[in-house]
């Protein structure tokens, strides 16, 4: 044993790393199940905002896992597992599925302008067969490709080359809509910007936190985004001070607390129908 030849400390980390294993391989398990029932997963919306007109011009769809005995559980704790066992396509797919169907029956009800947001991650990217499951999701909703849009994490676009860029060009060609989320937390060459074809840059939270003492990032980010003809939009903003520095800046599009943290799809409903009656 670990404890005979190192001593207690080793002991008590091997210890730590049992438990933890144990729980990995129960917490994967449930997901593997969950997904197998398609249950136990639910979307929450958080509404992205015009500053110019305080008018909603989209939300972005994030996903919880209603887990049986932890409750409702945030994406940290089960994407990066559903990433590692691959369980992540199939998430995935459930999640453009659910986002677009959400959609197109908030459509139906008269709501024709907001765009749908939805998280791709790597995996999903690198799959052959992206491009075929989001225009067999978008023919099965109904949903307009152009009130769909997948948000990328600049990572991804970095590590990967032709085939991403390919893929992306496809994808564009649906007329689903592409942004780079996170943006200004990857690598620091932007060379690879000016050959894909994305629509927007999402600035990162960790540059809107204090936006109001150093905002030199973010400076570069909405010149950037105005230099390229993109749009631009920055989350995690939860103040009031915080979005009217961004609206001078010429960053419009706000999403963050400030407005609304994601919500169930009923609440988001009753939310933007306050936004829109504030104006
Ligand atoms: P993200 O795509 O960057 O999403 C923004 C995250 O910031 C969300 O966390 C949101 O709840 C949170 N947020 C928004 N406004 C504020 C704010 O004003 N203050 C603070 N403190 N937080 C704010 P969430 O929902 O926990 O999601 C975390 C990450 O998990 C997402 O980051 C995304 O990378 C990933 N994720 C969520 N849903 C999906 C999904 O369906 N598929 C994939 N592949 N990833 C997902
Ligand atoms: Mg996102
Ligand atoms: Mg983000
Ligand atoms: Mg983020």
């Amino acid at each position: 044993r670990a404890k005979e030849r190192t001593g207690n400390q080793y002991q008590v980390y091997s210890d730590d790393i049992d438990t933890d294993s144990l729980m990995k391989i129960k917490l994967e398990n449930e997901l593997f199940k969950a997904l197998e029932r398609e249950e136990g997963f639910v979307l929450h919306y958080q509404p992205k905002v015009d500053m110019r007109t305080q008018e909603v011009m989209g939300m972005e769809a994030l996903v919880r896992w209603e887990h049986p005995s932890y409750g409702l559980l945030p994406p940290r704790e089960f994407i990066a597992l559903a990433e590692e066992t691959g369980a992540i396509t199939k998430l995935g797919r459930w999640v453009l599925k659910e986002a677009c169907r959400k959609r197109k029956e908030w459509y139906d009800l008269g709501f024709k302008a907001m765009v749908m947001s939805v998280n791709l991650s790597p995996q999903q990217l690198s799959q052959r067969n992206l491009v075929e499951t989001v225009s067999g999701i978008l023919e099965d909703t109904g949903l307009k490709p152009e009130l769909l849009e997948l948000e990328l994490t600049e990572n991804l676009i970095i590590h990967n080359t032709k085939q991403t860029v390919a893929t992306i060009a496809d994808l564009k060609r649906l007329g689903v809509q592409i942004s780079i989320d996170d943006f200004g937390t990857g690598y620091s060459s932007l060379a690879y910007l000016k050959d894909l074809p994305v629509d927007t840059l999402k600035i990162d939270k960790s540059f809107i936190d204090d936006i109001t003492n150093n905002s030199a990032i973010t400076d570069t980010i909405i010149s950037l985004a105005k230099n390229l003809h993109l749009h631009v939009i920055a989350e995690g903003v939860e103040t009031k001070e915080q979005a009217q520095c961004l609206h001078k800046k010429g960053c419009h599009l706000i999403q963050g607390y400030y407005f609304s943290p994601p919500i169930p799809a009923d609440a988001f409903l009753d939310r933007i129908s306050t936004i829109i009656s504030e104006r």
